[in-house]
């Protein structure tokens, strides 16, 4: 064990839950190069009234790697991050961070470890620098440590002209910058990001996903974000676990994920029931296994020569098409088929 770890588990006890006989200090057994920064398995919430939230998934994240955990709203990303960030008892299975078991090294766990939750935590009445210095100071990170870190970090996420303002008079995307500075002031080797961008306009989604992408590129630390926002895992993760109620139904990098979807999706609208239809144009060997059907649009991932021929065919069935588009696949497409819901809607 480090000086950090011990100086920042001890600072970290100030806020910790109380775990009762599960939160006493277990034998270190983790901390090292070898192990995965992110360890999981079998591992299962059910929330008290019987909500079975996270089911028993598995999955390992490696040193350096940025997993998306992705799914809609309610899938069990946030029980997820909730378990791993050690602030909700799994009910059963293991997890652990560099090592070490959330449930019984919790504040281990947490002191190598850092968090930006989808609600803010910084302090609006104080300036931002105020904000990183408080927060360096609980994380026993030493001033001649954290004064030239602030100033590095202030460079890398833009923050240099308003680090000084007082937070309450920052945007939300100029907020959200300093929430993530907030998280990296104590050098985490696991940054976990819920939702980072939820909320946020376009142009200010995007300028933070280029400091995400900035942040990734800089060493050795592991990210592990959820979202919901496909186009948004596809940009900045190796790899992507799918969660549909609280199970992991894919995990592999966004190319293999696409890989299995063709070279382009036609879509086209019918008149009536889709899933009709599609089980119509299944039947007739004219839609195959990937395609699926979501009200009255169906979407078949095809070759590109076989635009022209499935067209002729689904004319030839009697069904009449409108709407008719191509576009190149993506991991909507790979979610939509693999749990029929789409992405925004309650699973
Ligand atoms: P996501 O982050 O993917 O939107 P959550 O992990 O928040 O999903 O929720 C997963 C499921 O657990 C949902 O059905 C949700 O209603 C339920 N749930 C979340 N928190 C609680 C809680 N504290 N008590 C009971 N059920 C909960």
């Amino acid at each position: 064990m480090t000086s950090r770890h011990r100086s920042t588990a001890t600072a970290a006890a100030a806020d910790t839950h109380d775990y009762g006989a599960r939160g006493q200090r277990a034998p270190i057994s983790g901390g090292g190069a070898q192990h995965p920064a992110v360890a999981v398995s079998q591992l299962r919430k059910t929330y008290p009234g019987g909500v079975e939230a996270v089911r028993g998934i598995d999955f390992e994240v490696a040193a350096g790697e940025v997993f998306g955990l992705l799914g809609p709203n309610g899938a069990g990303k946030s029980t997820t991050i909730g378990m791993l960030t050690t602030t909700i008892v799994p009910t059963s299975g293991t997890a652990r961070l560099v090592g070490y078991d959330v449930a019984r090294e919790p504040l281990l766990a947490r002191s190598a470890s850092s968090v930006v939750f989808q609600d803010a935590v910084v302090d609006r009445g104080l300036s931002g620098r105020a904000n990183l210095e408080l927060h360096a100071r609980m994380w026993g990170v030493p001033a001649s440590r954290a004064v030239p870190r602030i100033a590095e970090l202030s460079d890398v996420l833009g923050l240099s002209d308003l680090i000084e303002r007082r937070v309450g008079s920052l945007s939300g995307g100029e907020r959200r910058r300093l929430e993530i500075a907030r998280a990296l002031v104590s050098e985490p080797r696991v940054l976990f990001l819920d939702e980072p961008t939820v909320g946020l306009d376009p142009r200010i989604r995007h300028e933070l996903l280029d400091v995400i992408a900035g942040v990734r590129g800089r060493g050795e630390m592991t990210i592990l974000l959820t979202t919901h926002y496909l186009d948004e895992a596809q940009r900045l993760c190796d790899r992507v676990a799918i969660i549909h109620l609280g199970e992991i139904v894919a995990l592999d990098t966004p190319a293999a994920l696409l890989a299995g979807m063709g070279n382009v999706i036609l879509e086209l609208r019918v008149d009536g029931d889709g899933q009709l239809a599609l089980d119509l144009l299944k039947a007739r060997g004219v839609a195959g296994s990937l395609a699926f059907a979501i009200g009255s649009t169906l979407t078949l991932p095809l070759e590109q020569a076989a635009v022209g021929e499935t067209l002729t065919a689904i004319d030839d069935a009697g069904l009449r098409a409108g709407a008719v588009s191509t576009r190149p696949p993506s991991l909507d497409d790979v979610y939509l088929r693999l749990t029929g819901a789409p992405l925004g809607a309650p699973s």
